[in-house]
C-alpha cells in the first residue's frame, strides 16, 4: 500500500469564540456637538438601547447594547464612536 494510503486522515475544526474583555464594558460614545438629532441611531439600534432624549440620543439601556457598532456605521455625522473591540479567539478542536 502506498504511504499516502496508510496515513491516517485527521480532521480538525476551527471554532471562534467571543472573548469577554474589558472592552465589552465600554459603550458607544455619542458626541452631542456633532449630532444633528436625525434619530437614525435610535431607529436602527437593533436592541433599542438608544433613545432620543431632550439633550439628544442617549444610551438609556446600556445592558441591552450588543456592541454591534451599527450606530457608529450609520451615523451621517460621524458622531458615534465605538471604542471597544470585539475579539474572537481562534481555537482548534
Ligand atoms: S445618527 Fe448621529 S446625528 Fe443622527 S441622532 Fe444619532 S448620533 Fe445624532
Ligand atoms: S452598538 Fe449596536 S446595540 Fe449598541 S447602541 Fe449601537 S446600534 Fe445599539
Amino acid at each position: 500500500m502506498r504511504d499516502s494510503m496508510q496515513s491516517t486522515v485527521a480532521f480538525s475544526f476551527i471554532v471562534y469564540k467571543k472573548l469577554t474583555t474589558m472592552h465589552d464594558t465600554i459603550l458607544p460614545k455619542i458626541d452631542l456637538n456633532r449630532c444633528v438629532r436625525c434619530g437614525e441611531c435610535v431607529r436602527q439600534c437593533p436592541t433599542q438601547a438608544v433613545e432620543m432624549c431632550e439633550e439628544g440620543p442617549v444610551i438609556v439601556r446600556p445592558e441591552a447594547c450588543t456592541y454591534c457598532t451599527a450606530c457608529e456605521a450609520l451615523c451621517p455625522q460621524g458622531a458615534i464612536r465605538c471604542e471597544f473591540e470585539i475579539v474572537w479567539e481562534k481555537e482548534a478542536i
